[in-house]
């Protein structure tokens, strides 16, 4: 007989390391026997004299810091499914996520009490406070039989569909030691790294690239309770840290706040970034332009990838050798990745086609769906929705098949590659384009826009601008100036949201 523990990958990998700081938060810092420790009582909590939760699920809204791992950990070794639920959530979309799960119990910290207490009561389901769970000694922990594999599911992440209510991605114990094992031999990351957190913890970015990844490697994970440009810049400027990783809008927002800092901070912004041996941009676009802003900032030249819920991460430029702006590398290891037409065969290299991937990294099921899950398979490939190309040998994302391929007037065209030509307009600070139903056109191309301070914008003068970068049959005959992007909590544009604006307005439209 052996402990579940030592049959979860990631758990059984942290033995042995003792007085190593694997966290630090508002709170303190942290050791992984600490870890080892509170997830220990988490799991005794959760047992309640039971030897196995027998994958339960026990969904759990906690700030991201010390105690979010504490619980997951816990949930882990009592052999239960965590259900990390989204903060900043409404009632009725928690309500959502924990029925559609089927919950049996419910964790949560001082600030997620009064939410979630009443819903726990209404449905009967066990509630628990993490302040109380941390209070009680942990019994030992039940041997269990060998019957437990890591094939056993693990997590349930809520993916936001962009018509549909959000779908729940199982992954297994295996998946997401492969998804971590592939970005660590990938990113080489070591127990000398030490990462900063500022990503919501409901997502896998920053569940499995920035914190499983760290504590995997023995390495020290910063975590903050939420984004703050300046409280990051501090944190880098502390030194010590050597890894970073977040999405486009993060950098944006870091830049705005190193613009508006004084020039003595600035420089020091600058020299403490050269501290850092790595700095990675992922789920969604990265803009050319930010790119390079950051290199100038920064001197950082940031690594993009490409990933998503149901896959982890499955492309990324090297973090040895030349990256190239605007694409997203090559298939990381453990991972393959195919290119297929409609019919469902490779397409040639230069020829766009969905994107499948397969592996050990590649999820189990959508929850409860068993129709969804297996119209997400072809042939054994997981069918990702995204579009893209091979150029020169590397992969360039020309957006999700559904959303960013825009048919218009019979062409095919790419929603991010038009975004990115037009943000070379000297008054657009951002822009997203979508398509919109049109009868005439099959969809028309708009785009909707932030202009810089004290600009202005019509459609006619944008449209003789960007005809000189864009084929006729490419450039908006639809705009709407924005005070700002609609964008859910990783800082994507929430496309739906966006052509609905366009359908409810009238103004901004050209005839073509
Ligand atoms: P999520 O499951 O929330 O991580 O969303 C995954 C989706 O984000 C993918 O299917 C892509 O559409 C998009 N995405 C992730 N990384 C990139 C990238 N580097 N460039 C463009 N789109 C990306």
């Amino acid at each position: 007989m052996i402990s579940l523990s030592t049959r979860i990958p990631l758990i059984a990998h942290v033995q042995g390391r003792h007085g190593r700081v694997a966290i630090v938060d508002s709170h303190g810092a942290f050791a992984y026997d600490d870890l080892l420790d509170a997830s220990a009582r988490v799991a005794t909590a959760l047992l309640t004299g039971r030897d196995d939760l027998r994958e339960e699920r026990v969904a759990f809204l906690i700030v991201p810091g010390f105690a979010w791992v504490a619980v997951q950990w816990g949930i882990w070794r009592a052999g239960g499914v965590a259900v990390p639920l989204p903060l900043g959530s409404a009632k009725p979309e928690l309500e959502y996520l924990i029925d559609d799960a089927q919950a049996s119990a419910l964790v949560f910290d001082a600030q997620a009490a009064s939410l979630l207490t009443p819903i726990g009561t209404a449905r009967g389901i066990r509630t628990l406070s993490y302040e109380q769970i941390f209070a009680h000694p942990s019994a030992g922990l039940p041997d269990i039989g060998p019957e437990i594999t890591n094939d056993r599911r693990a997590m349930i992440l809520y993916t936001s569909g962009t018509t549909n209510r959000p779908k729940g991605v199982v992954t297994t114990h295996a998946n997401i030691a492969a998804q971590i094992t592939s970005l660590v031999e990938a990113w080489e990351w070591s127990t000398d790294d030490r990462i900063v957190l500022c990503l919501p913890l409901h997502h896998v970015h920053g569940i499995i690239n920035v914190v499983s990844c760290a504590l995997w490697s023995g390495a020290t994970c910063e975590m903050l309770p939420r984004f703050d440009a300046n409280v990051v810049w501090d944190c880098i400027a502390g030194g010590g840290v050597t890894l970073f990783m977040s999405v486009p809008t993060v950098y944006v927002k870091l830049i705005v706040a190193w613009d508006a800092a004084s020039p003595e901070r600035r420089a020091e912004l600058s020299q403490a970034c050269r501290g850092l041996r790595l700095m990675v941009s992922g789920s969604s676009a990265l803009p050319v332009g930010t790119l390079e802003r950051w290199k100038e900032i920064s001197g950082h030249t940031l690594l993009e990838r490409y990933g998503m819920t149901e896959i982890g991460m499955a492309l990324s430029n090297p973090l040895r050798g030349e990256r190239t702006p605007g694409s997203v590398g090559t298939p990381l290891p453990g991972v393959e990745v195919q290119l297929v037409g409609e019919n469902g065969a490779q397409v040639v290299p230069g020829t766009p086609g969905e994107i499948e991937v397969r592996g050990p990294s590649v999820f189990a099921e959508y929850w409860g769906q068993p129709d969804a899950t297996r119209a997400a398979f072809r042939d054994g490939w997981f069918r990702t929705g995204d579009t893209a190309v091979v150029e020169n040998g590397v992969y360039r994302i020309l957006g999700r098949t559904s959303i960013d391929i825009l048919k218009t007037g019979g062409h095919k065209v790419s929603a991010l590659e038009i975004e990115e030509a037009l943000r070379e307009h000297p008054a657009v600070a951002e822009c997203a384009v979508v398509g919109v139903p049109d009868p005439e056109w099959g969809e028309r191309v708009a785009a909707a826009v932030v202009l810089n301070d004290g600009d202005a914008l019509d459609l006619e003068s944008f449209r003789a601008w960007a005809k000189e970068l864009l084929a006729a049959h490419k450039v908006p005959s639809r705009l709407l100036v924005l005070d700002a992007l609609p964008r859910n909590a990783m800082g994507k544009v929430t496309k739906p949201a966006l052509v609905a604006l366009f359908q409810n307005s009238c103004g901004g439209s050209a005839d073509v």
